[in-house]
């Protein structure tokens, strides 16, 4: 692949018109244009979904890609980034998949400090199936497997990201292009487990555009480095309330980061075996 050639494939897209996976398609889009100039080859990009509306994203974008299995895009993420560390691997994942059956590879992830980029198109809706409820649905919520509205309160996974180790925490939204293009460039270079939630609107099951736009805003990062203020800013919104929402990085550190580690202590053991045997012979 050279970089004259179109980062988007001709395969036909099936979003509905409206849908907020063009905005996430297109950001991504910029931000990898803008790292292929500055050095970064698009070989060395790899896109790896799941199963959803999100998912074809896979198709659409001319790059090494895997089409993986429901919930299962961190541990297909993993494995490439672990067998070949120089790639940048970004996973696209929706709310349904990665929150619902994938939730246990995500918490470990993050555990783990893998180097990856985890990029959830949360439209808090299972959208390809047609409207069914996801952990991140409100409570109340009337779709075709709650017709008498939803029992649930929706999880907090900002908190939850924070709980489990994660070493960026960030959220942003379909609506505010260039925050959402500042952000995945920031996940991206982060040296470890990256996680973007991006509010993305579902123009056929759950339109939230109107309601959105009179909540969100761009929260100040200049403390992301803090725990305790990530902790409260995750707390301004709890995915149900009526409350301000607050977007951008929560939480920023550094920690070990796998793989470099792992490889060079691997490289390190088979250099001293090697040393032994030659001493022995
Ligand atoms: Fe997008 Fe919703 Fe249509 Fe799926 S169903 S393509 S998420 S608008």
């Amino acid at each position: 692949m050279t970089s004259e050639e179109s980062l988007v494939t001709q395969a036909q897209n099936t979003w509905c018109p409206g849908c907020g996976n063009f905005a996430i398609q297109h950001a991504m889009k910029f931000v990898i244009q803008e790292l292929e100039a500055e050095g970064i080859s698009r070989d060395q990009f790899v896109l790896v979904s799941g199963i959803g509306c999100h998912a074809k994203i896979a198709d659409y974008f001319q790059l090494n890609s895997f089409y993986s299995l429901h919930g299962r895009t961190i541990p297909v993420a993993t494995g490439i980034k672990m067998a070949n560390p120089d790639l940048k691997v970004i996973c696209f994942a929706g709310d349904g998949d990665l929150y619902a059956e994938g939730l246990d590879h995500l918490i470990h992830a993050a555990k783990r400090n893998i180097d990856i980029t985890v990029i959830c198109h949360n439209n808090r809706v299972y959208g390809l199936t047609t409207g069914q409820y996801t952990p991140t649905s409100p409570y109340g919520y009337k779709g075709k497997s709650t017709p008498q509205g939803l029992h649930e309160y929706p999880l907090n996974v900002i908190e939850l990201l924070l709980g489990s180790g994660a070493t960026f925490v960030s959220r942003a939204y379909t609506r505010r292009l260039p925050h959402l293009r500042r952000i995945f460039r920031e996940a991206i270079m982060h040296p470890g487990f990256a996680h973007v939630d991006v509010l993305q609107i579902c123009a056929s099951f759950f339109n939230m555009t109107t309601w959105y736009d009179e909540r969100i805003y761009e929260t100040s990062e200049s403390n992301a480095g803090l725990f305790e203020f990530a902790c409260r800013t995750a707390q301004q919104w709890n995915y149900n309330d009526d409350a301000k929402i607050p977007i951008g990085i929560f939480f920023k550190t550094k920690k070990p980061v796998l793989p470099e580690k792992k490889i060079k202590k691997e490289v390190n053991r088979s250099n001293l075996v090697k040393t032994i045997l030659d001493r022995a012979t």
